[in-house]
C-alpha cells in the first residue's frame, strides 16, 4: 500500500473505532447487545499485527508468524527483535553492536506486557538477548530494572550464555573512530537502528519489547531512551502502545511513547499522536535539524501509525501474512 493510501485508510477507519473514552461515551446510548459487540470488536481483533522500527524484514516476519500461530503479543515481540539481537550485521542491536568509546559494546532493553507489568536491563555486557533478559527481570524479580553487572550476573544465574558481543568488525569500526575521536552524540540516518516492536495478538492483546547497543561510541555508562519505560516505549493494552527510535536523550525529555499513548487515550489516531509528539520536540528549538527521531504506534483497534523528525525513517508492518516496509511521514519538510 502506498504510504499516502495507508495514511487515509488509517483515518478513515479511524472514524468508526476511535478508542478509550469516546466509544465508551458512545457505548452508553447502544443496548447491551450492541455494546458486548463493540466491546468484542476492541478486545477480540482476530487479525494479530507485529510493526517494528526500520526495515527489519526478518524480525517483524518472525513475530508476524509466531503471532499468526497464536502465541502471545509478548512472546512474539521477544522472539522477533532477537533476530536482530543475534544478528551480527547490525551495528546498533545486540552481538556486533558497536561499543562506547572505551570499546565495551553496552546493551539496554525493556519489554512491557498487557498486563501492564514491565522489566529492563541497563548497560549490560557479554549477553546477546537482553530483551529476552528484561522479561526475566520482569518475571523472576520483584523488580523492574537491572543495571550493569548485576543484570548480567542475575543473566548467568537464569542460564543465559557469557558471550563476546565485540566483533571483528565492530573492533575494526571503532579503531578506526578512535584515530579522530571526535565526540559528537548525534543520532543521524546512518548510525540508529534501534529495534522497536509492537504486537497485537489474536486475543486482542498488545505488548512490546525495545532492544539497542544505544548510541555509537557513547560516553561509558551513557544510557539512552530504549530501556526506559515510558521513553523507549510504553503499553496500555487498554489503548495501545509505542516505541521511540533515535536520540535518546530527547525522547526520555519529552516521556515519548507514554505521551502517545496518552494522547491516544484522549481520543487522537496513533498517526495523530506520533505527529503530537514529535512537534512536542521540534517545538522548543531548532536543535532538531541535527538529530533523527522517530516513534511508531498501535491502537486497541489495529491502526497504525509513525511520523519522525527528517525523511529516511521507515517502519515494518506484519499484517495477514503480508510483511510491507512503510516510509513514515516526516517533519522537516524545508
Ligand atoms: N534511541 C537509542 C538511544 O538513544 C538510539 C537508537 O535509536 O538507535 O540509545
Amino acid at each position: 500500500m502506498k504510504r499516502r493510501d495507508f495514511i487515509k485508510n488509517a483515518s478513515l477507519t479511524g472514524v468508526g473505532l476511535t478508542v478509550g473514552g469516546s466509544i465508551l461515551n458512545c457505548a452508553e446510548n447502544l443496548s447491551e447487545k450492541t455494546k458486548n459487540e463493540t466491546t468484542m470488536a476492541l478486545n477480540k481483533n482476530k487479525t494479530p499485527i507485529a510493526i517494528c522500527t526500520w526495515g527489519f524484514v526478518a524480525a517483524n516476519a518472525k513475530a508476524g508468524e509466531q503471532l499468526f500461530k497464536g502465541s502471545k503479543a509478548l512472546d512474539s515481540a521477544i522472539a522477533g527483535v532477537a533476530i536482530e539481537e543475534e544478528n551480527i550485521k547490525n551495528t546498533t542491536v545486540g552481538k556486533g553492536g558497536a561499543p562506547d568509546r572505551e570499546g565495551n559494546v553496552t546493551l539496554d532493553a525493556c519489554v512491557m506486557d498487557s498486563n501492564g507489568d514491565c522489566g529492563s536491563v541497563l548497560c549490560v555486557e557479554n549477553i546477546t538477548n537482553v530483551a529476552e533478559l528484561a522479561k526475566r527481570v520482569m518475571t523472576e524479580t520483584p523488580h523492574v530494572i537491572l543495571a550493569g553487572l548485576g543484570a548480567e550476573e542475575f543473566a548467568y544465574r537464569q542460564g543465559f550464555e557469557k558471550d563476546n558481543l565485540l566483533t571483528e568488525d565492530s573492533k575494526k569500526a571503532w579503531e578506526d573512530w578512535l584515530k579522530s575521536p571526535e565526540y559528537k552524540p548525534l543520532i543521524n540516518i546512518e548510525n540508529h537502528d534501534t529495534i522497536g516492536m509492537l504486537c497485537l495478538d489474536k486475543d486482542g492483546d498488545i505488548a512490546g519489547a525495545c532492544t539497542t547497543s544505544g548510541l555509537s561510541y557513547k560516553m561509558k555508562g551513557r544510557v539512552g531512551d530504549s530501556p526506559i519505560i515510558g521513553s523507549g516505549l510504553f503499553i496500555d493494552n487498554e489503548i495501545g502502545g509505542a516505541v521511540a527510535t533515535g536520540m535518546g536523550e530527547e525522547v526520555l525529555k519529552t516521556v515519548g511513547s507514554f505521551l502517545i499513548v496518552e494522547l491516544m487515550r484522549n481520543g487522537m489516531s496513533p498517526q495523530g499522536a506520533c505527529e503530537e509528539a514529535v512537534r512536542r520536540i521540534t517545538s522548543k528549538n531548532d536543535r532538531y535539524k541535527d538529530f533523527q527521531i522517530a516513534y511508531i504506534a498501535i491502537n486497541k483497534s489495529g491502526e497504525v501509525g509513525s511520523y519522525c523528525i527528517h525523511k529516511g525513517f521507515t517502519y515494518m508492518k506484519y499484517q495477514n501474512g503480508e510483511n510491507n516496509n512503510i516510509h513514515s511521514d516526516y517533519f522537516d519538510k524545508a
